[in-house]
């Protein structure tokens, strides 16, 4: 058995402070009370643990009782947060759930023992108890054998655990994709069954699963597991319909995804733009040869739309659609104008475009990276140079007012970039010359 010393030593020191000091109340309370789930998992693994749930046998009045700064998040649920100076501590009464009528919740749940508790979570890895004050791990659903053997099974029948909760598929998937594991057979077997009740789960839970494969370390393994599955058909034509796409969804919309997959080495957390990208624009049925600028609106309209099926935030969307911008445009850089190409390479979305630019344009990809490259040694100063006039300056200098104003200032801009203009008197010249066409311009003599 693994030590508490050992376990300590993988923790951060004062979380695993906090958290025994709970315990340690809980316990002298008079009630039962473990650290539970995915951090005893993760530390049995030597994996960094993010945050410690607390499993007990006291009631969440009671819990509100013992400590100063609670929070009911879920009180209904048996679910209290504990607040011990910047840290925070879910910590849950011993529950059993029952009815899942929808598919998604349970309709009620019960109090009752440690061992019932487990009984209704996911898998074995993530059904262990461990009680740091005694040094002891509770495993009652052979958890650690299957930690051992790389196995993500479910507690008790996979159909009947699937049939409660459809989103356990995808979580099966995502763990096996986080911790480098095979799925269990039968478990498998019931994701190929089940598949088609991924529809009941909210887009909200689908989103998140999304997020935490694009960053685990065998994401290809997931992918090959989604598909292999039906999950991941399943999966497609549902954004399909709720982008309101009303053409046929595309043949492999996750080619992208895969090709990235391929390549990816995943880390940190977060909105993994790339992977993302290559998911939504192969869902909008994108293929290489298609990119282009004149493709670009149409594109960006259909990502939109996917953006807002699969519950993304503006902000995420803008990112997107910037690297989609900066895709669809680079193949036409290396011929275009330097002002073209400056404001192509300064745009938000060149990092996100040139991280999937080998998914996206394979063919050419090296190409134009090392186009981007030499175009960025020699230029990245003058990217953001600072304008020599703005449009008041263009006013006062007796501009109209009007659309005139943001055309001039674009044409200072190009002349600034491509070295025609240096200063701001030459910036002015130019200005008074553009007048001086006006004037001239309105006094000829009308044709017939
Ligand atoms: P991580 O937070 O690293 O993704 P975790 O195992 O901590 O993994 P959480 O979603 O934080 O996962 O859930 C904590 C625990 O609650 C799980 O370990 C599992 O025991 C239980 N659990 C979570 N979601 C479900 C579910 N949908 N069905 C059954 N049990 C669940
Ligand atoms: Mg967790």
């Amino acid at each position: 058995m693994q030590t508490q010393s050992e376990f300590a030593a993988a923790l951060p020191a004062l979380l695993y402070e906090h958290a025994r000091f709970i315990l340690h109340r809980l316990h002298e309370a008079g009630h039962e009370a473990y650290v539970a789930g995915g951090a005893v998992r993760d530390h049995l693994l030597g994996r960094q643990v993010h945050d410690l749930d607390i499993a007990t046998s006291a009631s969440p009045s009671e819990v509100k009782q013992l400590f100063r700064r609670t929070v009911a998040v879920g009180e209904h649920f048996g679910v209290m947060i504990v607040m011990i100076e910047q840290h925070t501590f879910e910590v849950a009464t011993f529950r059993s759930d029952h009815g899942y009528t929808d598919g998604r919740r349970p309709d009620a749940v019960r109090f009752c023992s440690a061992k019932e508790d487990v009984a209704r979570r996911d898998f074995t890895i993530n059904g262990m108890f461990w009680d740091p004050l005694e040094d002891k791990v509770y495993d009652w659903v052979e958890g650690r054998s299957d930690l051992a053997r790389g196995l993500i099974r479910t507690i008790g029948s996979p159909d009947a655990r699937f049939e409660e909760d459809k989103l356990r598929m995808l979580r099966a998937i995502r763990f096996a994709a986080q911790l480098d594991f095979e799925v269990e057979e039968n478990t498998l077997a019931a994701c190929r069954r089940l598949a088609e009740g991924l529809c009941q789960v909210s887009m909200e839970r689908v989103r998140e699963e999304f997020d935490r494969l694009f960053h685990a370390q065998a994401v290809g393994r997931g992918l090959d597991l989604l598909l292999e599955t039906g999950l991941a058909s399943v999966l497609a034509g549902r954004f399909c319909r709720e982008a309101g796409f009303h053409f046929p969804p595309p043949e492999r919309p996750y080619a992208l995804l895969e090709a990235w997959a391929r390549k990816a080495q995943p880390e940190g957390d977060g909105f993994a733009a790339a992977p993302w990208l290559c998911l939504l624009t192969g869902m909008c049925g994108v293929s290489a040869d298609e990119l282009g600028p004149s493709q670009w609106r149409e594109l960006a309209g259909l990502l939109r739309a996917m953006c807002r099926a699969l519950r993304l935030s503006n902000d995420e969307n803008t990112e997107l659609e910037a690297g989609l911008r900066v895709l669809c445009e680079l193949p036409d850089g290396p011929t275009a104008s330097l002002a073209m190409q400056k404001r192509l390479l300064r745009d938000p979305g060149r990092e996100l475009a040139l991280a999937c630019l080998s998914v996206f344009l394979p063919g050419r990809a090296t190409f134009l990276l090392r186009w981007v490259d030499e175009f960025l040694a020699r230029y990245a100063e003058e990217l953001h140079a600072a304008p020599l006039m703005n449009g008041g300056d263009l006013l006062s200098m007796g501009v109209e007012h009007g659309p005139e104003v943001g055309r001039l200032l674009r044409e200072l801009e190009d002349a600034q970039l491509e070295h025609r203009l240096h200063t701001r008197i030459e910036a002015e010249a130019m200005v008074r010359q553009y007048l001086l066409n006006q004037k001239a311009e309105g006094e000829e003599p009308c044709g017939d």
